[in-house]
């Protein structure tokens, strides 16, 4: 559904991708993990396009997005790109929402401005969603009157409102408290359960054994390390990998 090849990203004279290559199949959950500062956010950024590659190749669900030509990255016409925005979902680490829009007018907007759907057809999806993450009596409150955890839940409803194919995470938890982060965790694993394909950013290390098929242990803009989370956390071959993970024991 996703294949990067040997992408490269540098910012000023910092290179923070060196040659990432990843694959993602329909269906898959894949949680990213690493130390701050080894790339996974700019990883996710490159691949929904809020940041543009130096070089590499990127497909996302068939449709090339980026490739490198003479060394240098040319992305798709606009269209294509367009096209390749609506497969994909981001969800943040803080929730991005619009603080002077109700819940309701949050999930209904996105709808209406990005998919052109209907008022009343971007209403209902939006209740339904809301039921979904158990939130449905909130509709009418402001993102400042709700719980992180429930300000996040409001904020994955909205990309499920877009239908992506593939939805992102970055760091879904960790601007929470450790009793809310429960909630979102809970969420991401039944939409795992739905088959959702997924690529998570996380640093909970216990979730992301739990729920992904795939870990990938990214360390200085590379992927040191990468296998079922049992290969991953149990049998750890790379020595980085091994002293990361040390500090979550
Ligand atoms: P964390 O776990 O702390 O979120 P991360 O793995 O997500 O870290 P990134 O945010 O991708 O790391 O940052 C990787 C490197 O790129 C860092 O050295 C960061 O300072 C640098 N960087 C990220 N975004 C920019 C930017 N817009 N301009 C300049 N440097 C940037
Ligand atoms: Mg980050």
């Amino acid at each position: 559904l996703l294949k990067a090849e040997n992408l490269q990203k540098q910012f000023g004279n910092t290179i923070v991708l060196k040659d990432i290559s990843l694959e993602v199949n329909e269906g898959e959950v894949v949680a990213i993990i690493g130390p701050s500062g080894s790339g996974k956010s700019t990883l996710l950024r490159c691949l929904t396009q809020l940041e543009k590659v130096d070089k590499g190749r990127i497909n996302v669900c068939g449709k090339q997005m980026v490739e490198t030509i003479q060394n240098k990255a040319v992305y798709a016409d606009y269209k294509t790109l367009h096209d390749i925005i609506l497969d994909v979902g981001l969800v943040f680490q803080n929730f991005n929402l619009f603080p002077h829009y109700s819940v309701l007018k949050n999930i209904v907007d996105a709808q209406m401005n990005v998919l052109g759907i209907a008022k009343d057809k971007a209403k209902s999806k939006a209740m339904e969603l809301l039921t979904k993450m158990n939130l449905k009596d909130r509709a009418g409150a402001y993102p400042c009157e709700l719980s992180g955890g429930q300000q996040q839940r409001i904020a994955i409803a909205r990309a499920l409102a877009l239908n992506p194919r593939i939805l992102f995470f970055d760091e879904p938890t960790s601007a929470l408290d450790p009793e809310l982060t429960g909630e979102i965790l809970k969420v991401i694993r039944s939409l795992a359960e739905e088959k959702m394909t997924m690529v998570i950013v996380t640093h909970e290390m216990s979730f992301a054994k739990d729920v992904a098929d795939r870990v990938i242990f990214m360390d200085a803009g590379v992927i040191v390390e990468e296998g079922t989370p049992d290969a991953v956390f149990s049998n750890t071959i790379n020595q980085r990998t091994k002293d990361f993970l040390q500090r979550f024991s």
